[in-house]
C-alpha cells in the first residue's frame, strides 16, 4: 500500500517501474512544501526493501523500520539531520561533507536490505562544491543504490544534477482529497477537515499538522483578528503595524510571506464571495464576515488591493526596502463604505 495521498501518476509511473524493474538511479521529487515528498520518498525505499509479495506492504520489518528512519540502508541527508550539534544548527546549506559521508556509505553494500537508499531532503539547499561533488556519483551510478532529490524550489538545483535524475512533478491536492483523507485517514471532524482543507492549499503534510496541532490554528485565529483590526484601524494603527513586520522581516522573512499570504487569500476570498463563488473560498468560518464585509467594496477596489498585495510579495522578495513596501500596501487598503467595525 502506497501511503502518499493523491500524487496517483507518481505513484503509478514508480509501480510499473518495480514491476519492470526499471528503477532510475536517481529521482529528483519537486512540489510545494508538505505536499508527500517526503512521504513518497520513505515509501519508494519501503518498497524496494519490502519482504512481503506485494511491496511496499508497510508492515512487515523492513518498511517498519524505515518508517520509523531506522533502517540501515535507507538515510535521510539534509539541514536537519545531523542531529542537534552546535555545528549541524549553525548549518545554512547541505555540506560537501555531508555528500563524501553518502558518497562512501553509498560504496559497502547493503547491510540488512536489498537497495541503498539516500534522500536528500531540501536538495536547493546543497552549496555548489556539495552539488559538484554529488553529480559525480549521479554520473557513475552503482547498482543497488538509489538517490532521491527532493525540492520545492527546482530552478536552484544546477542543470547538471537535475538532468541526471528521473524528475517527479507532485502537485497541490485538491480541497476535496484533502478533505477526504482528514476525514478518513486521521479522524478529524468534518468542519475542521473542512477549514484546514482550504487553508492548506493542497498540501496534505501542513493540514494534518494543522488538524492535530491546534497551535497553528490559533495562530491563524490571531492574524485574522489582525487583519480586521488593521482594516478597520487609522493609519497610526496601520504604521504601528507596519514597524512590527519590519522587526520581524528581519528575523524571518518567512513568516512575513506567510501574513501577506493570508492577506491575499482572505482579499480573493473577497472577490470571490463579491462574484457570487462562495463554494470556492479559503476562509469558510469567515463567510458571514466576508458576505457582508463584500457588500462594502467594488469589485474594482478589492481587485487593486490583491494586485498591491501581490505586488508587495513580489518588491520583498527582490530585497526592496520593506518598511517602505509594507507601507505603501497599508496605504493601499480601500476605504469600503460602511463596513460594519468588528472587535
Ligand atoms: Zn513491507
Amino acid at each position: 500500500m502506497w501511503q502518499v495521498v493523491g500524487q496517483s501518476r507518481a505513484v503509478s509511473l514508480l509501480q510499473r517501474s518495480l514491476e519492470r524493474g526499471s528503477l532510475a538511479h536517481a529521482y529528483l521529487f519537486a512540489g510545494p512544501p508538505h505536499v508527500g515528498k517526503m512521504t513518497l520518498a520513505l515509501n519508494l525505499a519501503q518498497a524496494l526493501n519490502c519482504e512481503a509479495a506485494e511491496p511496499p506492504c508497510g508492515e512487515c520489518a523492513s518498511c517498519q523500520k524505515i518508517a520509523s528512519a531506522k533502517h540501515a540502508d535507507v538515510q535521510i541527508v539534509g539541514l536537519t539531520s545531523n542531529g542537534d550539534s552546535a555545528e549541524a544548527k549553525l548549518r545554512t546549506e547541505i555540506g560537501i561533507d555531508q555528500i563524501r559521508q553518502i558518497q562512501h556509505a553509498a560504496s559497502l553494500p547493503p547491510f540488512e536490505g536489498k537497495y541503498k537508499v539516500f534522500i536528500i531532503d531540501g536538495a536547493e539547499q546543497l552549496s555548489i562544491e556539495a552539488a559538484n561533488c554529488l553529480l559525480k556519483t549521479l554520473e557513475e551510478p552503482v547498482a543497488g543504490v538509489i538517490f532521491i532529490l527532493l525540492t520545492t524550489n527546482e530552478r536552484l538545483l544546477p542543470a547538471t544534477v537535475v538532468s541526471r535524475c528521473q524528475r517527479l512533478e507532485l502537485s497541490p491536492l485538491a480541497a476535496g482529497e484533502v478533505e477526504a483523507a482528514l476525514n478518513s485517514g486521521w479522524g478529524i471532524e468534518p468542519q475542521k477537515a473542512k477549514l484546514v482543507a482550504r487553508l492548506c492549499h493542497g498540501c496534505l503534510g501542513w493540514a494534518v499538522s494543522a488538524a492535530v496541532d491546534d497551535g497553528r490554528l490559533q495562530q491563524r485565529a490571531e492574524r485574522m483578528d489582525r487583519l480586521f483590526d488593521i482594516i478597520n484601524g487609522d493609519y497610526e494603527e496601520r504604521f504601528t503595524y507596519v514597524a512590527q513586520l519590519v522587526a520581524q522581516f528581519s528575523q524571518s522573512r518567512g513568516l512575513v510571506y506567510d501574513i501577506l499570504d493570508s492577506w491575499l487569500d482572505f482579499w480573493r476570498d473577497l472577490l470571490l464571495v463579491k462574484v457570487g463563488c462562495s463554494d470556492a473560498i479559503t476562509n469558510v468560518d469567515l463567510e458571514a464576515r466576508l458576505v457582508e464585509m463584500a457588500r462594502g467594496y467594488s469589485l474594482a477596489q478589492i481587485k487593486a488591493f490583491i494586485r498591491s498585495i501581490q505586488a508587495a510579495g513580489e518588491q520583498l522578495r527582490q530585497n526592496a526596502n520593506p518598511r517602505l513596501v509594507l507601507e505603501v500596501l497599508m496605504l493601499s487598503i480601500p476605504e469600503g463604505r460602511g463596513v460594519a467595525k468588528y472587535g
